[in-house]
C-alpha cells in the first residue's frame, strides 16, 4: 500500500491541512476503483466502513489478490471533519463560503464534447483511454486558491479515471440506499443486493454537480453525443451509497459493509477469486424522481407512528407533527406507494422542513432532485 499525501492550501496563516490517499495494488493493468468516506463529514459510519475496508484490501494486496489499484480515500473532508461548533458537528456544509461539499464539482461534459471532436475512432477501447486522458487533462489545472474548492478538485482528480467509484455517506436515519445514474441501474443493482439496500434511486442528472456523477457522467454523454460511428463504452460505475443512518455506528455493521464492498469488487473483478453470491434483492431501482418528500406543513414536535423500512400505500399515517403551543396536530401521510427508506434525525421540525422519504415508481418530481 502507498500512502500519498496531499497539501491543501492554507486557509489561515499557520494553518495547513491534507488529505491522504491509500493506494492498493499497482497499476500493472488499467483497472481502478475509487472509494471515498464521508465527504459529508459528520456521516460517521462510513469512516468506520473505510477502518475495515483497510484491513480487508491490505489482505487482499498480501495475497496478489488485487487487480489493478484500489484507491481508498478514508477521510474524504478534514475540512469538515473539523468544523466543531459550540459542541455540534457541521460537515455537511464549508463555513467559509457556505456551499455543500458535495455539490459544485466540475462537469467536463461540454469541454470533453469539444475537445474530443476530431479525437475519436471507431475502436470503444481506444476511445475509453483517449476520453480519461482528456479529463485526467482538464483537471491538470493550477490549485483553486479557496481550500474547499481545492479539496473538491484534488478529489475528483483522484477518481476521474477509475472504473468503480463509490462515495460512501450516510442518511439522518434509514435503510441503507444507493443513487445511480439511469445508465447504471443494472450495474449498481449487485452492489444493492449486497449492502441490503431498501432503495436504488436512478436519475439520468439529479442536479447541482454532486461528485457521483461528475465521475459518471461522461460516458453515457460523450456515447450520445458522439454517436455510434465514434463507441463510447459506459466506463464508469460511479455511485452514492448511503449506509444508514448517522448513528448507525458500529463495528457489527460496519463489518458487514466493508463485506459488501469488497463482494461487489469481487464481483466486478477488481478483486480475485470467487464473487460472493448475490443474496435477494431488496429493491429494484426506481427513479429518483419518484422519491416523495414529505414535509412538515407546520412546525412541531415529530412522534412517529411508522418505522423506516416500512412499505406504504396511500393513507398510510407517517409521523404525527404537534406544534406545542396551538396544539395543532397534523399527521403525515403518505400520497405514493414505496418503500419509507429515510426520516429526519431531529424530532422537531420547523415549518417546510422535509421529514421522510418514500421510494417510489411513479415519477413525482423535475428540476433540481437533491435535497440541501
Ligand atoms: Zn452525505
Amino acid at each position: 500500500m502507498q500512502e500519498e499525501r496531499h497539501s491543501l492550501p492554507s486557509i489561515g496563516s499557520g494553518t495547513t491541512r491534507e488529505l491522504v490517499s491509500l493506494h492498493y495494488g499497482a497499476r500493472e493493468t488499467r483497472a481502478k476503483v475509487y472509494i471515498q468516506a464521508s465527504l459529508h463529514a459528520d456521516e460517521v459510519p462510513a469512516m468506520l466502513v473505510a477502518y475495515h475496508l483497510r484491513a480487508t484490501l491490505a489482505a487482499a494486496e498480501a495475497r496478489g489478490e488485487i487487480a489493478g489499484e484500489i484507491v481508498l480515500v478514508p477521510v474524504a473532508n478534514p475540512i469538515g471533519l473539523a468544523q466543531t461548533v459550540f459542541g455540534h458537528a457541521l460537515g455537511r456544509f464549508d463555513l467559509t463560503t457556505g456551499t455543500n461539499f458535495n455539490r459544485g464539482y466540475k462537469n467536463l461534459v461540454p469541454e470533453l464534447k469539444e475537445s474530443l471532436a476530431d479525437k475519436l475512432g471507431p475502436g470503444a477501447a481506444e476511445n475509453e483511454r483517449t476520453i480519461r486522458a482528456e479529463a485526467v487533462r482538464l483537471l491538470s489545472v493550477p490549485e483553486p486558491r479557496l481550500e474547499g474548492d481545492a479539496l473538491k478538485l484534488l478529489l475528483q482528480r483522484l477518481a476521474i479515471d477509475a472504473d468503480v467509484v463509490l462515495d460512501l455517506h450516510c442518511d439522518h436515519e434509514g435503510l441503507p440506499h444507493v443513487y445511480a445514474g439511469t445508465h447504471m441501474a443494472a450495474a449498481a443493482a449487485p452492489l444493492a443486493r449486497l449492502l441490503g439496500a431498501g432503495a436504488l434511486l436512478v436519475a439520468h442528472e439529479s442536479g447541482d454537480d454532486p461528485f457521483d456523477e461528475s465521475c459518471g457522467r461522461l460516458w453515457p454523454e460523450l456515447a450520445e453525443h458522439f454517436g455510434a460511428a465514434t463507441p463510447v463504452p459506459l466506463a464508469c460505475l460511479s455511485v452514492t451509497v448511503e449506509l444508514r443512518g448517522e448513528r448507525d455506528v458500529s463495528h457489527a455493521l460496519a463489518r458487514a459493509d466493508a463485506q459488501a464492498i469488497a463482494g461487489f469488487l469481487a464481483h466486478r473483478g477488481h478483486v480475485k477469486g470467487p464473487p460472493p453470491d448475490l443474496p435477494p434483492p431488496r429493491c429494484t431501482a426506481t427513479p429518483l424522481q419518484g422519491v416523495e418528500r414529505v414535509k412538515a406543513p407546520h412546525p412541531g414536535v415529530l412522534a412517529w407512528r411508522c418505522e423506516p423500512g416500512t412499505k406504504v400505500r396511500p393513507g398510510d399515517e407517517l409521523v404525527d407533527v404537534i406544534e406545542p403551543l396551538g396544539g395543532t396536530v397534523t399527521t403525515l401521510a403518505a400520497t405514493t406507494e414505496g418503500m419509507f427508506f429515510a426520516r429526519a434525525a431531529r424530532r422537531y421540525a420547523h415549518g417546510g422542513m422535509e421529514v421522510a422519504r418514500i421510494a417510489g415508481a411513479k415519477p413525482l418530481r423535475t428540476g433540481k432532485l437533491l435535497g440541501l
